[in-house]
């Protein structure tokens, strides 16, 4: 679902409108924080088209929030 980056950032390979992928990302991650209202954009409150962490890319977004991944 997301592509990782060296710089700590990720993009979601789910593009703009996967609308159930980005309300369950979002849900499994403790980092949601909602955005300023005129930012949201999903129906679901808790999605990750909703957080602040999110940037909106041509084709999908990149989440801003920096990833700890497992032995790294
Ligand atoms: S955009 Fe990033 S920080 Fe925000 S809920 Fe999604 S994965 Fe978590």
């Amino acid at each position: 679902m997301w592509r990782f980056l060296e710089n700590g950032t990720r993009e979601f390979l789910a593009g703009k409108t996967d609308w159930a992928v980005a309300a369950r990302e979002a849900q499994e991650c403790d980092a949601f924080r909602e955005d300023v209202e005129e930012e949201i954009v999903a129906d679901e409150p808790r999605s990750c088209y909703n957080c602040r962490y999110r940037r909106w890319t041509a084709c999908s977004f990149m989440c801003m929030h920096p990833v700890e991944r497992m032995g790294s």
